[in-house]
């Protein structure tokens, strides 16, 4: 009988130390997993996750080269005006003075409004929810300020704040693109497009004789004098002095002409720079202006294509709550409300945004450019 119960009582103790460990075991697993929960745990968050460190590089990075992008704007747009002036301008002058006036009032109109956005773009701060006090308007708490945040209101990691109608951080202007400087970053990608286009267009023909033309004309090629002797450059002068000589001796004595070769290479860079820039900010220009005529942002158009996706799904069709229409939209866009016109959108202005960026009218509420308009 003492073997049996022997048997029966170390049963029961493993019984028990193994539900003690099972118990142990769930609590210990609870206790790990609740420290990764998440309500919203999806492919995306876990693809943000994984991402995290590129995130983090990406936003570091950006920071830092913010004010060498800026730099070397301002200088790659030096250098155009410089070359412009330089070459562009007594080509016309000599050509027709009454077509070089016309010419530089048009192109002034254009490097005027370039220059007066871009600056804009860069100074201006594009708003940010105020700090403290209860905002009424708000719609969800930024887990990043651990503030409350307005409708249209995201937050950039790189500027590291919460910004009010948030498009996009832009590292060529150092600077977010949200309600208050969103204008000022639109119009200067019209005019910058305007501008390339200008200078591709009245520069062709400058191009064309100095590049293409006289590359086949060119005495340097046709010079027989040259043909068959092996030549060296004769260093030993200054540079402007510069000449060829036959390595074996001989008569040949050919000046090198510099000016004639920094002009060459001015063109260059010209084509380069302009149809480079062309492409690209015109490419950028033509997805903004797609993004304001539907009444968004560069983020909203994401959101709103996530809702329209989910609406589908349950057989609904989802309305963008600040799309008015795309001719009020862009009336709201450029602020054009009360006494402002479009000359508001052609000659540079300071003219604020319509509303404060906290509060928004939706199709729903109210249209903006009226509702705004009541209150002075
Ligand atoms: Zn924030
Ligand atoms: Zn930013």
């Amino acid at each position: 009988m003492v073997v049996p119960e022997l048997f029966s009582t170390a049963l029961h103790l493993c019984q028990y130390l193994w539900l003690k460990w099972k118990d142990r075991w769930s609590y210990l697993k609870l206790c790990i997993l609740s420290l990764f929960y998440n309500e919203h745990l999806d492919v995306h968050y876990f693809l943000d996750v994984l991402l995290g460190p590129m995130y983090w590089f990406v936003d570091n990075f950006t920071k830092r080269l913010g004010p060498a992008f800026v730099t070397a704007v301002c200088c790659l747009m030096a250098a155009v005006i410089v070359i412009a002036h330089w070459i562009g301008l007594p080509y016309w002058w000599e050509k027709s003075p009454f077509a070089a006036v016309l010419l530089v009032i048009f192109g002034y109109w254009l490097l005027v409004n370039t220059l007066f956005h871009y600056y804009m773009g860069v100074t201006v701060n594009p708003g940010t929810p105020p700090e403290g006090g209860l905002i009424q308007e708000a719609v969800s708490i930024c887990k990043k300020c651990i503030a409350p945040k307005p409708p249209r209101t995201h937050h950039c990691s790189v500027c590291n704040r919460c910004i009010l109608k948030m498009d996009h951080h832009c590292p060529w202007l150092n600077n977010c693109v949200g309600h208050h400087n969103h204008r000022y970053f639109f119009s200067y990608m019209i005019f910058i497009t305007l501008g390339t286009f200008y200078l591709m267009l009245f520069g062709f023909e400058i191009a064309y004789h100095e590049l293409w033309e006289d590359y086949f004309r060119s005495e340097d090629l046709n010079d027989e004098s040259l043909e068959g002797h092996a030549v060296r450059i004769n260093k030993s002068l200054p540079v402007d002095e510069w000449v060829l000589e036959p390595v074996n001796g001989g008569d040949i004595i050919y000046p090198v002409n510099h000016g004639r070769d920094w002009r060459r290479k001015a063109i260059l860079f010209m084509a380069f720079i302009c149809s480079g820039a062309f492409v690209a900010i015109g490419a950028l220009l033509i997805y903004h202006y797609r993004l304001i005529s539907a009444g968004e942002t560069s983020i909203e158009y994401h959101i709103n294509k996530d809702q329209r996706k989910k609406f589908a799904a349950l057989n609904k069709e989802y309305k963008n709550p600040y799309n008015f229409g795309r001719k009020r939209n862009w009336r709201i866009f450029f602020g054009l409300q009360k006494d402002r016109s479009w000359l508001h959108v052609f000659f540079p202005s300071a003219h604020k945004p319509i509303g404060d960026g906290l509060q928004w009218q939706t199709i729903y509420s109210g249209n903006p450019l009226e509702v705004h308009a009541k209150t002075p």
